[in-house]
């Protein structure tokens, strides 16, 4: 049986791709989900589909990460229905495309206000049930965590300070059960890059990547799901992500000069 059966566990982000798809593997495993996004409508259609298909409870209710307000109300709605908080997964977050010398400023004030300020937020009203119930915290991050890629400043940025607090977070509970885990999944198909800010801090449309040759959100939540059951540290998903990490750790210059060139490869590229 899995460690997941009856768990209270909170997704944000979980109307599109990975918080999706982890809304529905935790369900697999007998967990009691909580649906957050903003789009009320999407998120009640998803959760009709897995009480039907998976039979557990489910509750979906509306939260913009970057209000604080919304934060708060989540994890109290959570709190009054479900009595526990067992599981958070800071899922929700946006991207960016988008040279630093011509963008507007908006853009990374709107991907810290996602990506980070929904972390801590959630995180924040979580925390003291986290502490009741030994629980796990996930940090939904990326290899643009550990290394910065060009044409997203913003998204790096966010993601460095997600892992920042995540990890000081982990260091203060060491004594009191909670685990934390920095999930960082490589390149994966969802609807990230064609929402990804362009340098007017609107939407670009469309993907600049092969989304095809992606890995699919599916296999991610399923690693995540593994993750969390055996309250692992860290999951760096792909083969890529891996040897960029420690590349980066061993020859940072060479990691500069191969992620460059990597970058240099993308439709329509920023830098050539
Ligand atoms: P996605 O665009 O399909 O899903 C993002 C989710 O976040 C959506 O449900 C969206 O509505 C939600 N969201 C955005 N802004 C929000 C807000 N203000 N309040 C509440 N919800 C909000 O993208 P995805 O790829 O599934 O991204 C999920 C996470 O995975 C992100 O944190 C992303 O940085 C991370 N990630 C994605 C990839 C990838 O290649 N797809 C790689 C590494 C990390």
């Amino acid at each position: 049986m899995s460690k997941l059966k009856n768990k209270v566990v909170v997704i944000t982000g979980a109307s599109s791709g990975i918080g999706k798809a982890c809304a529905i593997e935790f369900a697999k495993r007998g967990a009691t989900v909580v649906l957050a996004a903003r789009q009320l409508d999407v998120l009640r259609q998803l959760s009709k589909e897995i009480n039907a298909t998976h039979h557990v409870q489910t509750l979906a209710l509306a939260c913009d990460v970057t209000n604080q307000d919304d934060c708060e109300h989540l994890m109290q709605k959570t709190l009054d229905t479900f009595g526990s908080i067992d599981v958070l997964i800071n899922n929700a977050g946006i991207s960016m495309r988008a040279l630093f010398h011509e963008l507007d400023l908006e853009v990374i004030r709107k991907v810290m206000d996602i990506n980070f300020w929904g972390t801590v937020y959630c995180t924040r009203f979580a925390i003291n049930e986290i502490i009741k119930s030994k629980g796990s915290i996930v940090g939904v991050s990326s290899i643009a965590g550990y290394k910065g890629l060009p044409g997203r400043t913003g998204y790096s940025a966010s993601k460095f300070a997600m892992q920042g607090f995540l990890e000081s977070l982990r260091i203060e509970n060491l004594k009191n059960g909670v685990h934390v885990l920095l999930a960082c999944p490589g390149f994966t198909a969802s609807n990230i890059r064609n929402v990804a800010l362009a340098k007017d801090a609107q939407p670009q449309g469309e993907s600049s990547m092969e989304e095809a040759k992606m890995m699919t959100p599916d296999e991610v939540a399923r690693l995540i799901a593994n993750a969390v059951e055996k309250r692992k540290r860290d999951l760096i998903i792909t083969s890529l992500g891996k040897i960029t990490v420690w590349l980066n750790k061993l020859f940072p210059s060479l990691a500069d000069k191969l992620v460059y060139n990597h970058f240099t490869k993308e439709k329509d590229p920023l830098i050539k």
